[in-house]
Formats: structure tokens, sequence, C-alpha cells
């Protein structure tokens, strides 16, 4: 273990982000790199736990507690304390394809079951996680490694999300020539197009991988959008076996009074956008921009945080974000125990941008939209609102009541619809014929990963739903697993 004692010695520290006043100006990363001797201190506060709960992934409560890819935390943590930097290195790759993308994006159910969590705050295992594979690629560590030789076999792998470039590294180490199909112009899926370039930078970190994979041998062909401009006969005709990692991107929408009015979007057509411009070095659309308007994004959740983060970016005269849940409590409450993931009220990057900005948290809980009226050109310009209350109903389960004398009227000529996914888009399950379940994603077992036809498997958020980056690693890599041994008949992959 690191040091004895170094729980007790040191306390929990990370450096501070970028200033949200100065970083609102860009589209650069917030984080600050961490210097050496710090991070081996903080590796130090790890006690290296008989049952390290921190690596144990699972579900409680219906969220992860511990790590999904049960990464080895208490073994990096002490090698980094000992500044065995390459030997973390090695640690962290046997389980985990992208630590540089955990490391940035991950909520870090690891740290909300770790054990010191219970009296203190916990080992800051996320940022070590970012610094072993930042220090990895900076030393030269981190170099092609094809694999010595192949089976012959052929795989498609269908999306390039994390689910897909994770089953994608996975099959081809394995000796199996690999093409990803991506419907985009560009790799990555919600990597590149979702996720905003400030928490995870496009060209070059997403890039920097997906040109690894590609000098091992993983094919990769955007403008393929499977089901429709490439036909889904041929996966079976041109391929041993398939791999959908389609993601589940179809959006919840609020059909509600004046829905039809211009300037109400699905968040990921915001976000999708700008990105899009971004990298392609061209303005956002007047019609779907944020600049000297007032936004109002409904839905509290990352996706709206990314909104509200974007948004700023753009220069808006004013955002808020509206939640239908209550503010969480500031601590954990008494049904939500360690190691559950705490639920409990956080500022996120986007929050902390817009309370240094415009002077407050943007976020107003129990609070829904009954309809939205327009301005003469028919464009939205007011929410009407209405604060709810949460009520046991006759069958015994919450629901939302509306109260009588909260209605308000608010400014709004941007309006960014993010209330949550609803599984896959259908083309492409319909072409290929594959059973869904009752949420609508593509029926697999989780370990098994078999589809209804035949050497057609499914993972990431297209067989679980919208979920995490952490997940759709753990599923990718699952699925290439029983991919190879459908192949194979037998596998070593882990
Ligand atoms: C805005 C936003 C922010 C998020 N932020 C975070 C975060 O900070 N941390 C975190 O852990 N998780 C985050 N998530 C969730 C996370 O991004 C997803 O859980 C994860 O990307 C799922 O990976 P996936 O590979 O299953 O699918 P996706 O990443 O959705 O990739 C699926 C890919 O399949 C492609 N595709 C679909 N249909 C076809 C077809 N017919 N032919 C060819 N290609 C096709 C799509 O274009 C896409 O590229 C966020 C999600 C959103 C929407
Ligand atoms: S639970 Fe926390 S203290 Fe225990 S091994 Fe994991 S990181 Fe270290």
């Amino acid at each position: 273990m690191g040091k004895p004692t170094g729980f007790k010695e040191f306390t929990r520290e990370l450096p501070p982000d970028r200033s949200p006043v100065e970083r609102v100006r860009d589209w650069e990363e917030f984080h600050e790199h961490t210097p050496d001797e710090m991070l081996q201190t903080q590796g130090a506060r790890c006690m290296d736990c008989g049952t390290p709960f921190c690596q144990t992934g699972m579900i409680l409560s219906g969220a992860a507690s511990g790590c999904p890819v049960n990464n080895l935390i208490p073994e990096w943590n002490d090698l980094v304390y000992r500044g065995l930097w390459r030997e973390a290195l090695e640690r962290l790759h046997k389980t985990n394809n992208f630590p540089e993308f955990t490391g940035r994006v991950c909520p870090a159910p690891c740290e909300g079951a770790c054990v010191l969590g219970i009296i203190e705050p916990p080992v800051t295992i996320k940022n070590i996680e970012y610094s072993i594979i930042e220090k990895g690629f900076a030393e030269g560590w981190v170099v092609p490694r094809p694999p010595k030789s192949r089976t012959g076999k052929k795989v498609a792998v269908v999306g390039s999300g994390p689910a897909g470039l994770a089953c994608a590294d996975q099959l081809n180490r394995a000796g199996h020539k690999v093409t990803v199909l991506e419907r985009a112009d560009r790799i990555g899926g919600l990597l590149t197009y979702g996720i905003p370039n400030m928490k995870l930078d496009k060209e070059d970190i997403v890039l920097r991988r997906v040109n690894l994979l590609a000098a091992e041998g993983v094919e990769f062909v955007t403008n393929a959008d499977v089901g429709r401009s490439y036909p889904a006969e041929k996966l079976r005709t041109d391929f041993d076996a398939v791999v959908l990692c389609c993601g589940a991107t179809q959006a919840r929408d609020l059909p509600i009074e004046g829905r039809d009015l211009a300037g109400i979007y699905p968040a990921m057509e915001f976000l999708t956008t700008n990105t899009k411009c971004l990298l392609d070095g061209t303005g956002m659309p007047g019609a779907l921009s944020a600049k000297d308007r007032d936004v109002v994004v409904i839905g509290g959740g990352d996706t709206g945080t990314d909104c509200v983060g974007t948004s700023i970016r753009q220069g808006c005269r004013s955002v808020v974000q509206l939640e239908i849940l209550p503010k969480p409590p500031d601590s954990r409450a008494p049904n939500n125990p360690w190691p559950e993931w705490p639920k409990i009220y956080r500022m996120d990057y986007g929050q902390e941008e817009a309370a240094a900005i415009f002077g407050a948290d943007p976020r107003v809980y129990c609070t829904t939209t009954k309809k939205f009226t327009g301005d003469a050109d028919g464009r939205v310009s007011e929410l009407h609102t209405v604060q709810i209350e949460w009520k046991l109903d006759a069958n015994g389960r919450y629901s939302p009541q509306d109260v009588p004398g909260t209605e308000k009227v608010i400014p709004g000529q941007l309006v960014l619809l993010a209330m949550g996914f609803l599984g896959p888009e259908k083309p492409l399950v319909e072409a290929l014929q594959v059973e869904t379940d009752g949420r609508s994603n593509v029926k697999a077992d989780y370990g098994k990963f078999a589809t209804s036809v035949p050497g057609v498997f499914a993972a990431g958020d297209m067989r679980r739903g919208q979920s995490l980056v952490v997940w759709a690693i753990n599923e990718g890599r699952a699925a290439a697993r029983e991919c190879d041994r459908y192949l194979m008949g037998s596998t070593n992959l882990p």
C-alpha cells in the first residue's frame, strides 16, 4: 500500500480548474495539470483496503457504485506514490482501454464508493487516473502495438462511440480484421459529437486515440449510415460477425402547446452542431445560436449542463436550467448510504460558469413547463412554467402535482430540450431485425451480448440505454470477448 499513515497525514487536494470567468472565453479544456508531488501524496492517502469497494463496480439503488471497468485502483495508487509511473500505466491499461476519456469525463463512481469516503473526503482516484495516462502519452510510452498475427476473420463494429472503440480495440488485439462503420463524418460517437470540447478535447485527445487504433490496424469508415447509405445486408455478406454499438440517442420530446415554434431544439442538435462548427471552423447557424438570447434549458442533468456551458461560450444574454425534481440534499440522505453513488447537490462546470457570469446557479427545481408562446415571426419568446410538488398517488408512486398560484412567464428565445433519451434509433434495428426489449433497447443479455440474430452482438447504450462512457467501455470489451468466442470457439480476451 502507499503510505500506511497517508490517509491520516494528508488531506484530499486537487489543482484548481481554470477560472470560470477566463475559461468561458474559449473552448479549451478547463482542468489543470497536477504536479507529481501532489499526485504522490494523494496516492499515499489510499488505504489499500482488503475489500476495495472503489474497484468493485456494481449497481446499487439504480446507480453505479465502484468502478464499472474494475480498474486496479489500489495497485496504481501505490505505484504512483512510489513514483513507478510506467508500471502504473501498465496496470491501468489492463482494465481500461481509454483512461484519457474516463479520467476526464467519468463522474467517478469509484470515489463515491471509496472506503476513506466514510470518514474523510475520498482518494482523488479520477485525477490520478488522468495523470497516469497523460504522463504515459507525454513520455512516449503509449505507442501502437499491432497484433503479432491475424486470424483471417473479419468483424464489423457499427458505431464508433466508446463502446465501439473499446470493442474494436479488443477484437483487433485478438487478431481479427476490424472495420468500424460510423454514420457521422468523424469518429468518436458522443465522445466527439455529444460531450463538449471543454470537457474532452476532440483533436488532441479523441483523435489521438483513434489514430493509435488506426495505426494498430483498425479500419475506420465514416459517413457509412448502416441501414440507409450502407446496406445492412452487406454486414452479413462481408463480415464473419457484427457488433452493434450505435448508442441510444433518440431524444425525449416535450409535446406541449407551442412546441412547433421556431427556436426549440433537442439538446443534441445544439451540442452536435456547435462541436461540428468548432471543428470545421465555421460559425454557428443563427437560428440555433445562443448569442444575445435568453436561453432556457429544460432538464437539470449532465446534457443540460453541457448546454449551459455551451450557451455561455456562445455569448447568451441569460441562461436558466429547469429541473422537475427537487434540489438534492447537501450531504447523503439516510436512504442513500455509502457505498451508493452520493445523490447530493453539486455545482458542475456549467453551473459554476453561470454563477460566475450571471451571479447564481441557473437551476430552478421542482418546475415544469406548461406551454411556449412566440413572437410575431413564429419564434419562441416565452415559457409558461409552474412549480410542482411530488406527491404519493393512488398507486403508491410519487407523481408531480402543480402548485396553484406559482405560475410564471420567463423569457426564452432559445429553448433546449435535455430531458433524457428513449433508446436507439429505429432504422438499423429494423433493417437487421434484431429483437428489442421493453425499453426499446436491443435485446442481448449482459455477459453474453448476443442479439436474437446469430453472429450479431450488441453493446453500450444501444443495449443498456443512455448511460456512461465507462459502462460503454465495459460493454465494448465484454462484447468483444463474446464475439471472439463465437468466432474462434474459445477466447483469451479479458
Ligand atoms: C451531451 C452528453 C454528454 C454526456 N456526458 C457524459 C460524461 O460527461 N461522462 C460520461 O461518462 N458519459 C456522458 N454521456 C454519456 C456517454 O456519452 C454515453 O453513455 C456513451 O457515449 C455511450 O457510448 P456508445 O458507444 O454506446 O454510444 P455513442 O457514444 O452514442 O456512439 C454511437 C455511435 O453510433 C453511430 N451510429 C448510430 N447509428 C448508426 C448507423 N446506423 N450506422 C453507423 N453508425 C451509427 C452514432 O453516430 C455514434 O457515433 C453524455 C451523453 C450525452 C448525450
Ligand atoms: S476504497 Fe479508497 S482507500 Fe480503499 S483501496 Fe480503494 S481508493 Fe484506496
